[in-house]
């Protein structure tokens, strides 16, 4: 039987951006849920190392996903498992509706709901899925002990991923479509140093062939010569971005040109009630350091609408 959950402020997702906002709407004592599908901590979680994290010179992404659900608990956020597929409006309240049936019910509700990986959509990437193709090193780097591995992006993601992934791999190949890499600087520079690493630029991977049962070499393209090549290869990780989870509000919200969620500064969508933090908002940096300082704003700002909307309400009495 599907339940009507009662709270006052709902966060949808549990990474940085959600916890923080759930911590500081809780510590404003207002109950608090955050609603989270997978495991709290979000990407953070499946992040190797963190290192620019103010006030943590070396963490896993793991434990500091952890150290944030921890401390936000501690403020009395509740934390559920609860994968929510719509979110809408009814007259001042604000509904959360789940896979499971259930329907959690606020006053104000903040979408933290980050993005997914994308998928380079070549043949023999969703073959080989779980059998040699993946999108999380964290998760799945420790399958390739001695393996030469394929990275493909030349992005932040690609490039540290491919830094954490020669801890397993015999040799890490970082594959570009372009000859400058979009990662930061200091990134660029650690990996460029790193002797386990290989680039190769101006390429792209045009198919991922096996036997059927595991992955066995890459179809190469060189976009400025038109050369092609097999790679050989035990592991392919692909960092080619990311898509913003941005689809849940039945309203019309509106959106940037990435389909990022726009809001002013103080994190209101263009759904009145409805606030936006972290990753699934449109911005110019997508690191965790902004994503909290985005879940602090959104939570106040929440409460400052929660506040106005009860002065309304006395006022009618
Ligand atoms: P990103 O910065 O958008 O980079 C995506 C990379 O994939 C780009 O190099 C792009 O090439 C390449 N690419 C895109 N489509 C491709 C295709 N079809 N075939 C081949 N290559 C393709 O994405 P990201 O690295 O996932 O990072 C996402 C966000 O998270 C960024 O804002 C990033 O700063 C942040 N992040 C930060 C950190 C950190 O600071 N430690 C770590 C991870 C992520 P082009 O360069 O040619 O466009």
């Amino acid at each position: 039987m599907s339940q009507i959950k009662d709270y006052e402020v709902i966060v949808v997702g549990g990474g940085p951006g959600g916890l923080c906002a759930g911590m500081y709407s809780a510590r404003a004592r207002r109950k608090t849920v955050c609603l989270e599908k997978f495991l709290p901590g979000g990407q953070i979680a499946l992040t190797g190392e963190v290192e620019d994290y103010l006030g943590f010179e070396h963490i896993s992404g793991a434990e500091l996903g952890q150290k944030f659900t921890d401390h936000a608990k501690k403020f009395g956020l509740e934390v559920e498992m609860e994968e929510v597929v719509e979110v809408y409006t009814d007259g001042d309240h604000r509904i959360a509706r789940c896979a499971s049936g259930d329907l959690y019910r606020a006053k104000a509700i903040i979408l933290s709901t980050g993005g997914s990986p994308v998928k380079l959509g070549i043949p023999g990437e969703q073959e080989y899925g779980g059998r040699g193709v993946s999108y999380c090193a964290i998760c799945d780097g420790a399958f390739f002990r001695d393996k030469v591995i394929a990275v493909v992006g030349g992005g932040d993601a690609a490039v540290e991923e491919g830094a954490y992934l020669t801890k397993y791999g015999s040799k890490v190949y970082i594959i570009h479509r372009r000859d400058e890499l979009r990662a930061q600087k200091i990134i660029q520079q650690r990996a460029f140093a790193n002797p386990k690493i290989e680039f190769i630029f101006d390429t792209t991977v045009e198919t991922v062939n096996g036997d059927g049962g595991v992955i066995k070499n890459l179809s190469l393209k060189n976009l400025k010569t038109g050369a092609k090549w097999t790679l050989d290869v035990g592991a392919l990780f692909i960092y080619v971005g990311f898509r913003p989870n941005s689809n849940l509000v039945r309203e019309p919200l509106k959106k940037d040109e990435g389909g990022y969620i726009v809001t002013n500064d103080r994190m209101e969508t263009s759904v009145p009630g409805i606030f936006a933090c972290g990753d699934v908002r449109s911005q110019l940096v997508r690191q965790v350091t902004n994503a909290v300082g985005d879940g602090t704003t959104a939570a106040v700002a929440a409460e400052k609408y929660i506040e106005a909307l009860e002065d309304r309400h006395a006022q009618r009495v």
